[in-house]
């Protein structure tokens, strides 16, 4: 074990901890086993941990991105949900997502003919392709270019570019911040060619309702057709994350394309019943929307 390396303000007694004012009063521990990257970036500090028993680990300013064990549920259901909304999706946007992972399943439809990427932080490329080959394979597609640079000021010279935006930030604090903006979402909908969809990051339901409803609020203002979808990841607080997706055209809750099953067969989480069971919310939740 590499302790030295270990930042003490979240790394105790071989457990990492996961303290953030988004979701107080909550930790959500991991056993770790060694650091195996632990630098500050222009952007933010990364860490990557092996933790003992969820694979490896990349956490960003102290909050975890994804773990080996359960990156499948977000990284599939990011890409899945919009893609398969699409009748036929040929030009992609994704911002952020820099560990590769949402273009590793973008990669898997072969009707896409160009994915724009846009992530500010190199580092995490970097790092990502050095430790998480797994979910950075995604960056082999050639039909990907990456920008490097804030997905903010990248979607505000762009119109009528992409069938599909995917929005795979990390949480409003740092630099992720810009991508929660009604201006960003603005931008998102210029960038949108006719019957566009897109989907984004959309926090958690029982942590961050505040969050969920501003994005909803957000997307039901510009977009024809609004949704919002919750998937399960274990190693994300409250267990859960949300999707808020908007489209131009298209209904969001059932697929507009059947599925293939050389690609069903490739996939651990998304399926056409996910796909529709994912956009049925707790009452709770959807009187919240309704607000
Ligand atoms: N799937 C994980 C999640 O949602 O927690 C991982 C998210 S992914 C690692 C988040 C990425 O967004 C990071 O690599 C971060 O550098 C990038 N990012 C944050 N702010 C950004 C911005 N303004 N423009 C482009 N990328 C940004």
């Amino acid at each position: 074990m590499t302790n030295n390396m270990i930042n003490l303000n979240t790394v105790k007694n071989g457990w990492f901890s996961e303290i953030c004012p988004m979701w107080p009063g909550v930790a959500l521990s991991l056993e770790i086993m060694e650091t195996l990257y632990s630098e500050k970036s222009r952007f933010q500090q990364i860490d990557l941990y092996q933790t003992r028993h969820h694979g490896k680990m990349l956490v960003l300013d102290g909050i975890i991105q994804l773990t080996e064990f359960d990156e499948f549920t977000y990284q599939e259901m990011m890409a899945h949900l919009p893609l398969f909304s699409h009748p036929d999706p040929k030009n992609i946007l994704v911002i952020g997502g820099g560990d590769g992972g949402v273009l590793r399943e973008i990669g898997r439809h072969p009707q896409v003919a160009k994915i724009d990427f846009c992530e500010i932080d190199e580092a995490v490329i970097a790092v990502s392709k050095e430790f998480l080959p797994s979910l950075a394979c995604g960056y082999d597609d050639p039909r990907v270019k990456v920008h490097i640079g804030d997905g903010h000021a990248f979607v505000k010279n762009k119109i009528n570019a992409y069938d599909v935006i995917i929005v795979d930030s990390s949480d409003p604090i740092g630099p992720g911040e810009a991508l929660f903006k009604k201006s960003f979402y603005e931008g998102l909908k210029n960038a949108l060619k006719p019957g566009g969809i897109i989907a984004t990051q959309g926090e958690s339901i029982f942590m961050h309702q505040d969050w969920v409803v501003t994005l909803a609020g957000i997307t039901r203002e510009l977009f024809l057709v609004q949704a919002y979808a919750n998937i399960c990841v274990p190693t994300y607080p409250g267990g859960n994350i949300g999707i808020c997706m908007g489209s131009l055209g298209p209904e969001l809750v059932r697929p507009a394309r059947q599925i293939s099953q050389i690609l069903q067969d490739q996939l651990k989480y998304y399926t056409p019943q996910i796909h529709k069971a994912a956009f049925v919310l707790p009452h709770f939740v959807e009187k919240l929307l309704k607000e």
